[in-house]
């Protein structure tokens, strides 16, 4: 009864107010339902993921799906597999089936100039998902991670593991000097160098007063990048690193790694130059994403830490910006400064990433429902 009323109220308000969108591509008049001219129950919202190899694109991808199809809208939600050409026809096609909202969490942050130049000229509204998209004014708005945090608790995670800090923040009792390389994401996804410099402004310290070493002195973005996040890519690499630097009985203390699947590569490099027995322990590995994979080899002892970023939270901020979008209004964003895509500082909803350790595992992926105790053993 109470709800009927609110609502009728509600209504009230949506006739007597035309309300202007509030992504720069669009100007949309609210009608008596609350939703715009054209209608949007039932519109086609289109939806690109990279990717079904690593497992976040795909909860992230059935996510974003059911919850849009939830709210009466339809879905149509393509994976490119990481090929840019792909990617760049699938928009391409969404938008002349007539999708009227995008949601693109890219492979290339700049290879969609011209899809999303149409979407603007049709008065298509984009939301970047997780990776923002470069270069162009016709981005509206971005959900994402705090990105550079995420760096920040890859880190910190090298530095617990190796005994420099305590897990709650405070110095550790290890002195060093420890041997680590560094790894980084594809440098075509925006997200890496955020990463790369939450982690960097980290460990800078540490490595000028020599605590921290990198023996094949590989410290610069460019050469530690890893093309399209390729987990092939990241176990060469780390042979080539072994063979090149560690040579003579010099072992790997730590890895900084950004990617689950980057990391599940290096530890095979490792595991083939001896590591991983009682006499040659793994050296400190860090990662991202959660991937129950990881999540494994964390509990096994093995890879040492993660980084959970809760999609079907990302997924909820997403589709209620979505929501509010094409109904003419302006969605929640906490971020206005720090993501400039280098046309326009694109408004932002960052979600806290949270640090995972063999020992907060349960706390924080199980009793949150993201995997099952089955899942994990
Ligand atoms: C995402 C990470 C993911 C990586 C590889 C990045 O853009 O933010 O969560 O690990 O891509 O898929």
């Amino acid at each position: 009864m109470k709800i009927t009323r609110m609502a009728t109220m509600a209504t009230g308000l949506f006739m007597a107010l035309s309300v202007t969108a509030a992504c720069g591509s669009s100007t949309k008049t609210v009608d008596k339902k609350g939703t715009d001219a054209g209608s949007v129950k039932g519109a086609l919202i289109g939806v690109t993921m990279p990717t079904k190899s690593s497992e976040r694109w795909i909860h992230d991808g059935d996510n974003l799906k059911s919850s849009l199809e939830k709210l009466g809208y339809k879905v149509d939600l393509q994976y490119a597999e990481n090929d840019i050409p792909t990617q760049v026809n699938q928009v391409e096609n969404q938008i002349t089936r007539g999708a009227k909202l995008l949601i693109i969490a890219s492979i290339d942050n700049k290879s969609l100039s011209t899809q999303l130049q149409e979407a603007a000229d049709k008065h298509i509204p984009v939301i970047a998902y997780d990776r923002l998209l470069l270069k162009s004014p016709n981005v509206d708005y971005y959900a994402t991670f705090d990105n550079y945090k995420v760096g920040v608790l890859q880190a910190t995670a090298l530095l617990t593991g190796l005994g420099l800090k305590k897990e709650d923040g405070s110095d550790g009792t290890a002195k060093g000097p420890f041997n680590i390389e560094l790894f980084a994401g594809s440098p075509d996804d925006n997200n890496s160098s955020y990463f790369w410099n939450g982690a960097m402004d980290t460990l800078k310290p540490y490595i000028q007063k020599g605590t921290l070493v990198v023996k094949s002195k590989e410290t610069d973005f460019k050469t530690a990048a890893i093309l399209r996040w390729d987990p092939a890519t990241a176990q060469k690499r780390m042979e080539d690193l072994i063979t090149k630097a560690y040579t003579g009985g010099t072992k790997v203390n730590g890895v900084l790694s950004p990617y689950d699947g980057l990391s599940i590569g290096i530890l095979s490099a490792l595991k083939s130059a001896g590591y991983g027995t009682s006499g040659q322990p793994y050296p400190v590995v860090t990662g991202q994403d959660a991937e129950l994979a990881s999540v494994k080899s964390i509990l096994k002892g093995e890879q040492y830490s993660t980084v959970y970023k809760d999609t079907r939270q990302l997924a909820a901020v997403t589709v209620k910006m979505a929501d509010t979008v094409l109904k003419g209004g302006k969605p929640e964003v906490n971020n206005t400064k720090d993501y400039n895509n280098g046309v326009k500082v694109v408004p932002s909803m960052l979600l806290q990433p949270v640090l995972i350790f063999k020992d907060n595992v349960q706390k924080n992926l199980v009793d949150t429902g993201y995997y099952t105790q089955q899942q994990l053993q």
